[in-house]
């Protein structure tokens, strides 16, 4: 790293890396800088042109990069990574890169799906360079863009968290949507809703609480039993394992699970199910609770809650209001989506705007020099 670089009079510093949990508090001096960076890249021009240094090499600073570089081509950019760049952009979607979402071209509800910044989101931010813009900046750059409509096979089931010592009732901890039962736990897109809207509840009461389930939730408690009792009716030489009615969408080795719940014998016949077992079994089905125990061991997590707080920062411009010339984007900042492409949104986004501010910043230092 050319350390001088740093110290010309018109340096812009852009953080985009998660660093220090104080990050807004960042000074930086000759005697703080601490990059651990095994990996820079450097397009930078010989002379005294105003410079750029960029922490973190993922998707935000290098599209910050990349646009700073475009509105003020003299500018010289220096960017440092202590790892790969790009790292997650190549990982993400299983190599695919959901990178902005469809359903969101014309802005509208996009604050919405981000449980840190849906508030100050919803202001100029994604006018700015929203979904739309970010699908033409690819395209213009020559990648191919495909759009898939999620389609979703999965029945949907509603359920609600309730945590430990939390009382809250928040809309957003109820959740609508697919659910996936895998061998070490609950997860699925309604699950990823309800940790991303949940997560800092979920820290405070150290995870632990309770998930209801509603298994059939367009389906009225009364038409639910009465299922099942059409069913012992028409299918009552059947075992209990071997089948359940095809309208509640569930697959054979969940209904297993909850007969074993209620502990009835499998191998019973329909016709020998009690009106009482009837009741019980489509009281589980509209309200299937689960213990929730702890964090998932595997560090599989998308996005990190938490990070520079949008007060300190302006959305116009990304620039600090504690410190001039200091730009923060993307998941430095205190902003989380949930899963479905928000997150590089956000990414995309942040680093459009601080690059866009700091080419035209050095753009205007160009001409103030050149009189
Ligand atoms: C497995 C996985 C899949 C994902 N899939 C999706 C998806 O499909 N859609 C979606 O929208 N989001 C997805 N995300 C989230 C998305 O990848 C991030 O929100 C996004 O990459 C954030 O961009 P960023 O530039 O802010 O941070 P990052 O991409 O994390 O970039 C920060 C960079 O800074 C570097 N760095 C950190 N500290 C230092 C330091 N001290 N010095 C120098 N460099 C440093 C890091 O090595 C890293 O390269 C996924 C995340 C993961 C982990």
């Amino acid at each position: 790293m050319d350390g001088a670089v740093l110290w010309r009079c018109s340096v812009f510093l852009l953080l985009s890396a998660l660093g220090r949990r104080n990050a807004s508090r960042f000074v930086f001096t000759r005697q703080q800088r601490r990059f651990n960076s095994s990996s820079i890249c450097c397009c930078s021009e010989k002379g005294n042109g105003p410079s750029l240094v960029v922490v973190g090499g993922g998707a935000a600073g290098v599209y910050a990069s990349v646009r700073a570089k475009e509105v003020a081509p003299h500018l010289n950019v220096l960017v440092i990574e202590k790892g790969k760049l790009l790292s997650k952009v190549r990982i993400s979607g299983g190599g695919r890169c959901n990178l902005t979402n469809g359903n969101y071209l014309e802005k509208q509800g996009l604050a919405g799906n981000y449980p840190r910044g849906n508030k100050e989101l919803q202001g100029s931010y994604f006018n700015i360079h929203g979904p739309q813009d970010t699908m033409n900046w690819f395209s213009s750059h020559g990648v191919d863009l495909k759009q898939k409509a999620v389609e979703i096979t999965l029945p949907k089931v509603k359920a609600k968290l309730k945590l430990d010592n939390i009382c809250k009732t928040l809309p957003e901890y109820t959740q609508m949507g697919a659910m996936l039962v895998t061998h070490w736990g609950l997860t699925g897109p309604v699950v990823l809703r309800l940790s991303a809207w949940g997560a800092r509840d979920l820290f405070f009461s150290e995870y632990k609480g309770n998930l209801y389930v509603d298994l059939v939730p367009d389906v009225h408690i009364e038409d639910v039993k009465d299922s099942l009792v059409q069913h012992r009716h028409h299918l009552a030489n059947q075992k209990l394992y071997s089948s359940f009615p095809a309208e509640f969408g569930l697959v054979k080795r969940f209904w297993r699970y909850l007969l074993d719940r209620e502990g009835l014998d499998g191998d019973q016949l329909w016709a020998s199910l009690s009106n009482k077992s009837v009741n019980s079994i489509g009281l589980l089905l509209k309200q299937c609770s689960f213990r929730i125990a702890g964090k998932g061991q595997f560090k599989d997590e998308f996005v990190t809650a938490g990070g520079v707080p949008l007060s300190e920062i302006s959305l116009r411009t990304m620039e600090s209001r504690i410190q001039p010339k200091l730009f923060f984007a993307g998941e430095v900042l205190n902003i989380d989506g949930i899963t479905g492409g928000f997150n590089f949104q956000n990414a995309w986004t942040g680093g459009y705007i601080a690059g866009t501010c700091i080419g035209e910043l050095a753009s205007s230092y160009n001409k103030v020099e050149a009189l």
